[in-house]
């Protein structure tokens, strides 16, 4: 990305968005910012930012529905923010299509880290082309049409649900999935037992895909709300 990032902040907190254009501003970076749902859309559809920051609690309009007026016409990233007792919203708006989120409160440091992570992802997809049928991401390959996954040129030995979920993961690499989201896209239904079989094919896969599964490299576990797979160095 050769242009500086545009960000929408929205936020009805005023200390808190001002926090956030500071920020933003110290770090070069442009930025427009909204103080309720309405405006966010608007703004959202009128300035196509690069990034958008998206305070759930506000006046007007529900964030996850914010979110999904913005879905309806553009996958721009979106990073909720939320205060740490709002878990349930959190989900339902990764649900609803968010890419990330961030606890309140949070540090300036966490959120530029969110941010240089979302706009590198960014990067990476515009430059991999969005229907590129082999994956890379470190050490890790996937051959999509192939069916089959190596890692250091090595390939992996994974059941069909095992490919399926990492092929999700890796198609879905910096966004946090939600268990509901993985277990109605493998088995097509959401029920808790299917959290659980979740859990299981999660230990499976990581055995077989991470060096150190206590400390894994690629997938990131989000206690009570989902995984994410990480962008490799
Ligand atoms: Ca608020």
């Amino acid at each position: 990305m050769n242009k500086k990032p545009l960000i929408l902040v929205v936020e009805d907190d005023v200390p808190v968005r001002n926090l956030m254009s500071t920020t933003l501003k110290t770090h070069e970076y442009k930025y427009l910012t909204a103080p309720t749902g309405r405006e966010a859309v608007l703004l959202a559809s009128s300035h196509n930012p690069d990034v958008v920051f998206l305070d759930l609690g506000l006046p007007d309009l529900d964030g996850v529905e914010v979110i999904r007026q913005i879905r309806s016409w553009s996958n721009m990233p979106i990073i909720v923010i939320s205060a740490r007792s709002e878990d349930e919203d959190k989900i339902a708006a990764l649900d609803a299509g968010a890419d990330d989120y961030l606890t309140k409160p949070f540090s300036v440091e966490e959120l530029l880290a969110r941010l240089r992570a979302t706009i590198r992802r960014l990067s990476v997809m515009n430059s991999s082309g969005a229907d590129s049928s082999v994956y890379t991401n470190g050490p890790l390959r996937i051959d999509y049409p192939a069916g089959c996954a190596f890692l250091y040129e090595e390939e992996l030995k994974l059941t069909p649900i095992e490919f399926k979920l990492l092929c999700l993961l890796a198609k879905n690499t910096g966004k946090v999935l939600t268990h509901t989201y993985i277990t109605q896209n493998i088995w097509g239904r959401s029920w808790d037992n299917d959290i659980a079989s979740l859990r299981v094919f999660m230990v499976t896969l990581r055995k077989k895909l991470e060096t150190a599964p206590d400390t894994p490299e690629f997938i990131q576990t989000h206690v009570g709300i989902g995984y994410r797979m990480l962008k490799v160095e």
